[in-house]
């Protein structure tokens, strides 16, 4: 027996959990782990959010709060969705957490005395306006690599390659929507190419690999690897701990993979036994395996096995990566941001969340993308799970409850139909066992429908409805092999639908805990009870609704960014705009006035002339942060006391509502140049 430690991609903690994340990373690990608890396989199921980077900074300053209260707020939201589908963890922790800041930095101490990590002074785009450095996802532009625009500085959604963000085209900072300038920066690298021969080796070895995985890293090592940095000039995340690193961290994807170890060692401390998680990371013969979406493919594969290789400690490497294909929703990719999605914590107030498991796992993305329809939702609840099993569940144990009471007994001896019924039925199970072995959910789900097809067969070619009035011994034994094919069920389909089983289990008096070995058992005789309907149908007003709900949602959330746009005020003649006089004006000084928090007293030089004026930019602006700029000025604006203070210019700004931005020229010219 060997021992096996199971994780899913660290979720980010910057969002809610939609279904499209459930069926790439988290349902297929969690019917895994199932199914090896049914082997009664050691098995650890080990995840947690993943909670640093840009994105949750980003939104963080949006919202004026502490990143570490975004954090809480969606590590609460998504531990309760993995819940309500009975996704179940070992342990569920969070990198923003001690023990992960501790072990992160270890890492980077034993990579950079192992030699592995390099520093270099590199170039970074910089927001002179905001006066600071925009590492990663807080620019976007123009992918370099295949055009596609809105790719982020790390990484294009569209071709899936990262990206040495100062290489992209038409950069904008997410900041503050100007366009960046480059500066230089120290780094500190992750050396890759010194891993390279170790890292092919390797990989040889994983020819058991899935071929979508094995292709994407052949791909990437014939490309040849690169340094990477591992570093960042942001100051939410893992310190760099070093002296003259002052106020970087440690990049997301360096410090997210070692959380799969970090969360494992926070289980063993709340089980009180803290050496625990050394029998599992450190056991070279516990196998590995990371359930990720396949845009994390080369994060497991290269980088985080380097980072394994260039430790003192022999921390086990990844024995599988059986990454999945994207889940499209009603023919159209899932996106956040347009709100086209099925969110989990939605779903189960409508649904039992066990069907999503069902349909999801029927429709896998495993090999290809795949697509989630409500109609096909509805569809395959009602003509799969409720007409086929629940049909079979219902006719067998009412039909026993009427004539026998629920009292089942082995026959002592079967007929030829029969013990060839049940000779498929296991012929099936072995199918299914290697199936989930394999990954292979879609083909595990459909097998054991095709059991429970036959066990409808069966009971119809019996009809024991005739039967019953000449021979109860032969109706006997049709309840007996019916009841079989539904206990085998019962086991076999527990890490699809774990409490459904358990439902069907309680019925039939069986043990609760399912194990694989008890399809060789008997318990018989058993005595049905407390029979009830276990599946119920999706009615079309319920995906009616839904999918008006998510119509509405989606349509809700074009408008509201519609809604923004105001009309265009009254035309005027281009006489009127010559009346302005607009010039290019330089800040020369700037202080805020007393007892006001929105106005700054600013002196300007209008090129070869200074001014006075009061401007209402002390909210978005420090005095710092405003002398020196070239700022678009309004110079022939009838001069206003403000302040006791006679105002004699107006800064032209742009407001979105979030963001005030004063406005400035796009290249260098003289203070004083005229604007029209
Ligand atoms: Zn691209």
């Amino acid at each position: 027996m060997s021992k096996y430690i199971v994780t899913s991609a660290l979720p980010y903690a910057n969002g809610k959990l939609h279904i499209g994340h459930v069926a790439g990373a988290y349902l297929p690990a969690d019917i895994f782990v199932r199914y090896l608890r049914l082997k009664e396989e050691d098995v650890i199921y080990i995840c947690g959010t993943d909670e640093h980077g840009a994105p949750i900074s980003i939104k963080a300053e949006k919202e004026g709060v502490s990143p570490q209260v975004i954090v809480d707020r969606y590590h609460q939201s998504i531990k309760d969705s993995f819940a309500g589908l009975h996704i179940d963890f070992d342990n569920f922790s969070g990198t923003s957490r001690k023990p992960h800041y501790d072990l992160s930095q270890q890492f980077f101490t034993e990579l950079l005395e192992n030699g592995y990590i390099t520093s270099k002074i590199t170039q970074q785009f910089y927001d002179e306006q905001e006066a600071r450095f925009l590492p990663d996802r807080y620019v976007e532009g123009t992918c370099p690599h295949c055009g596609a625009d809105g790719a982020r500085g790390d990484q294009c959604d569209t071709c899936g390659k990262l990206i040495d963000s100062i290489t992209l085209v038409n950069p904008i900072s997410k900041v503050s929507g100007s366009t960046p300038v480059i500066r230089d920066t120290k780094q500190w690298y992750l050396d890759l190419p010194k891993f390279t021969p170790q890292l092919k080796e390797w990989l040889e070895t994983k020819t058991y690999w899935k071929e979508n995985v094995r292709n994407f890293i052949l791909s990437w090592l014939n490309e040849g690897l690169i340094e990477r940095a591992i570093t960042r000039d942001i100051n939410w995340g893992v310190p760099v701990p070093l002296e003259e690193a002052e106020g970087k961290v440690l990049y997301v994807w360096f410090d997210a993979p070692i959380g799969y170890i970090s969360s494992t060692i926070e289980w063993a401390q709340k089980l009180g036994k803290p050496e625990l998680w050394k029998e599992y990371w450190l056991d070279q013969n516990t196998k590995l395996v990371h359930f990720i979406g396949k845009d994390n493919i080369p994060f497991h594969t290269i980088m985080w096995p380097s980072f394994v290789m260039g430790q003192n400690e022999n921390y086990i490497f990844p024995h599988d990566v059986p990454a999945n294909e994207y889940l499209n929703l009603e023919g159209d990719k899932i996106s956040t941001s347009r709100n086209w999605a099925i969110w989990v914590d939605e779903f189960i107030k409508y649904f039992d969340g066990e069907y999503l498991r069902y349909v999801l796992a029927a429709n896998a993305p495993e090999k290809q993308d795949n697509d989630f329809l409500w109609k096909d939702f509805q569809n395959k609840i009602n003509t799969e799970l409720n007409n086929v099993l629940g049909n079979l569940a219902n006719r067998v144990f009412s039909f026993s409850k009427k004539h026998f009471d629920g009292f089942v007994e082995k026959p002592t001896q079967l007929n030829e139909l029969s013990l060839s019924t049940l000779k498929q039925v296991k012929e099936l199970t072995k199918e299914i066992d290697s199936c989930y072995k394999e990954y292979q959910v879609r083909k595990a789900v459909k097998t054991i429908m095709d059991i429970a097809r036959l066990g409808n067969r069966y009971f119809d070619e019996r009809e024991p409805w005739k039967v019953i009035k000449t021979d109860k011994e032969a109706v006997q034994e049709t309840i007996y092999t019916s009841c079989e094919i539904l206990r085998v069920i019962s086991v076999v389909m527990t890490p699809i639908l774990p409490n459904f089983m358990f439902e069907l289990r309680k019925i039939m008096g069986l043990t609760t805990n399912a194990v694989w070995t008890e399809l060789d058992a008997s318990p018989y005789p058993i005595k049905l009870d407390n029979i009830v309907q276990i599946f119920h149908k999706v009615e079309d007003n319920q995906i009616e609704e839904q999918i008006k709900l998510l119509q509405e949602n989606s349509k809700a959330n074009q408008e509201a960014e519609k809604a923004s746009f105001q009309d265009i005020k009254a035309e005027i003649e281009f006489d009127d705009f010559l009346k302005l006089d607009i010039r290019i004006a330089e800040i020369l000084t700037a202080t805020k006035v007393k007892k006001t928090d929105k106005l700054l007293q600013i002196t300007a030089d209008i090129g070869g002339k200074e001014i006075e004026l009061i401007a209402g930019l002390a909210k978005a602006y420090t005095p710092e942060e405003i002398i020196g700029k070239k700022v678009v000025m309004l110079l022939n604006l009838k001069p206003r006391q403000i302040k006791g203070i006679l105002s004699q210019g107006m800064i032209l700004a742009a407001d979105d509502g979030d963001t005030l931005s004063i406005l400035t020229a796009h290249k260098d010219v003289k203070t004083g140049s005229v604007i029209g």
